[in-house]
């Protein structure tokens, strides 16, 4: 069975101010094991709410998504996510932070540990990794949230706008190190994005999601087929 696929999946909102709100509707996607995919569109098409259902983070009003063909119902260990607020705690060291999930996990202490620091060589953040969060740049940061994302070893990294909050230099940096990352660490990428250019750059395929009136949600696949070594 494919790595992951979405069948037919539709998400409502109820709100209070803007009555129903159709966030996904009837959204087929299959996703290739080791490939690097983005999801583009524009704000407010459903990205994040199509990254919160493969995740499991959220329940689709209707639809499944299936994980090597096992349907995901809450979040599990095949996934690591990546949000465009690293979100690290601030009293706790970089390499605190990365291991803050291992015990939930069952990691025992020594491979947590061991995984830990190779993460952090990994990510570029080897000398960093008694810093504090407020010593870092938000570049680090974000190499923090990756390596912290990556502890459990997820074949699966799931990113929402991770380089949304950079400024533009640092962005083009982070998204080489990503490619680096997705090379060395054979992981499949979800990589959600407003940004074109940045969409265009780092994926094999681009599934375009238009939110024209009447249109919601349409996705539009773009192949941009890249040699791997
Ligand atoms: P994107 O990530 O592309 O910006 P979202 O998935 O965040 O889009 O949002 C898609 C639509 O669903 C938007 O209209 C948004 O306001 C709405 N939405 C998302 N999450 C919720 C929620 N928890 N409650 C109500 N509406 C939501
Ligand atoms: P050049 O020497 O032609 O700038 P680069 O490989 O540095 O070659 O960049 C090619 C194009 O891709 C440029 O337009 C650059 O701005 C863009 N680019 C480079 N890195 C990234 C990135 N991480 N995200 C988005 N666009 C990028």
């Amino acid at each position: 069975s494919p790595f992951i696929e979405v069948r037919n999946v539709s998400q409502v909102f109820r709100t209070t101010t803007r009555g129903e709100v159709a966030a996904l509707k009837d959204i087929d996607l299959t996703i290739r094991e080791g490939e690097f995919l983005s999801v583009l569109g524009p704000s407010g098409c459903g990205k994040s709410t199509l990254m919160r259902v493969i995740a499991g983070l959220v329940k689709p009003s209707s639809g499944d998504v299936l994980l090597r063909g096992t349907k995901v119902e809450k979040p599990g260990r095949d996934v690591g996510v990546v949000f465009q607020q690293a979100a690290l705690f601030p009293w706790r060291s970089v390499k605190k932070n990365v291991l803050l999930s291992a015990e939930m996990l069952g990691l025992s202490k020594d491979v947590a540990d061991e995984r830990a620091e190779q993460l952090l060589d990994m990510v570029g953040l080897g000398h960093a990794k008694t810093l504090y969060p407020y010593e870092l740049s938000g570049g680090m940061q974000q190499r923090a949230s990756i390596a912290r994302a990556l502890l459990h070893d997820p074949p699966l990294l799931l990113m929402d706008e991770p380089f949304g909050a950079l400024d533009a230099l640092t962005r083009e940096t982070m998204g080489l190190e990503l490619l680096r990352i997705w090379d060395q660490s054979r992981k499949t990428v979800v990589f959600i994005t407003h940004d074109v250019n940045e969409a265009l750059f780092l994926a094999d395929r681009v599934l375009v999601m238009a939110a024209r009136p009447g249109r919601i949600n349409e996705l539009i696949e773009v192949n941009l087929p890249r040699p791997r070594d």
